[in-house]
């Protein structure tokens, strides 16, 4: 429930970026996720969801049973958060940027959510 409100209040702001940027920062301070299987026992520990990693080329991270939409219904994707989150502890682990899209939110009737991340390259 916090969490639609939280949404909901930041649509009305027009700035859904700004949970993506706070999931970034997140992210980045939690130090201990040293690789994917550290992601994986994080995303378990704090219920935030099933991660796996279906492809590679691009990385498609899978999260099941996502803890922010998991049993809403809503017509956008609205795990910002989440995919801030990933970006941050992602650029830790591999010390590169990465920019994580989700592409298929469980609120939009998904069998889960699914983030699409791309690396950054400086030019
Ligand atoms: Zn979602």
């Amino acid at each position: 429930m916090l969490v639609i409100i939280t949404i909901k209040k930041l649509n009305d702001n027009g700035s859904v970026i700004s949970l993506y940027d706070i999931g970034y920062e997140f992210g980045k301070n939690i130090l201990n996720i040293k690789n994917i299987s550290d992601l994986k026992k994080f995303f378990k520990k704090n219920n935030l969801g099933n991660l796996k990693i279906v492809k590679k080329r691009p990385l498609i991270i899978k999260v099941e049973d996502c803890a922010f939409c998991d049993g809403l219904d809503m017509d956008s994707r609205i795990c910002y958060f989440d995919a801030g989150l990933l970006a941050g502890v992602l650029e830790n682990i591999y010390n590169k940027k990465f920019v994580v899209d989700e592409i298929d939110c469980m609120a939009k009737g998904a069998d889960a959510c699914y983030f699409k991340v791309e690396e950054i390259k400086e030019l």
